[in-house]
């Protein structure tokens, strides 16, 4: 149903047979097999959005593509990785407004929990290039230790993440 061609090393790209005048939708595969999208604008919650005969959520597409159904009225799609800006068809799952508003507070209970922090491309960008902060501030403000914010900062993790990559967030189709 879906085609997925290799475009670059670490970018994919998914040409929806069904919509061919529609936007490539490109992403690059993180460390959590999340599938990234780049290609496409974020809404203010950071879901890609598509457009698909109307404006969709990108999420609720991918869900037709594998499907050939859009989610039922009433039906929303998760994440179950968590991850508004992931379009991997194996992490989308469909739900009930019910189910999704106590999975996100059983997620955010395991957030609180959670040692690792999970910056978004934003944060990332700012660590890296836009800010005159210490290192010790930020590893303060994000509550992580330094070399965390030492290994962003050289480009030692988060490599994905470039002025370039983000960019692309913002071109709207
Ligand atoms: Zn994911």
């Amino acid at each position: 149903m879906a085609k997925i061609i290799n475009l670059k090393k670490d970018v994919l790209t998914v040409q929806a047979e069904r919509h061919k005048s529609a936007a490539p939708i490109k992403y690059y595969v993180d460390e959590n097999d999340c599938h990234i999208c780049i290609s496409h604008a974020l809404d203010k919650d950071g879901y890609p959005r598509v457009y698909v005969g109307k404006d969709r959520r990108m999420s609720h597409y991918i869900y037709y593509l594998q499907t050939g159904e859009w989610p039922p009225k009433g039906m929303v799609v998760m994440h179950t990785c968590d991850n508004p800006q992931c379009i991997n068809p194996d992490h989308l799952k469909l739900g009930t407004q019910k189910e999704n508003m106590a999975d996100m507070k059983a997620k955010g209970r395991a957030k609180l929990n959670s040692p690792k922090k999970r910056f978004t491309d934003d944060e990332i960008l700012y660590i890296r290039y836009f800010n005159k902060e210490t290192t010790r501030a930020l590893a303060i403000k994000y509550g992580v230790i330094e070399n965390t914010i030492r290994n962003i900062r050289k480009n030692r993790s988060y490599k994905d993440i470039t002025i370039d990559s983000v960019a692309r967030n913002k071109i709207v189709v």
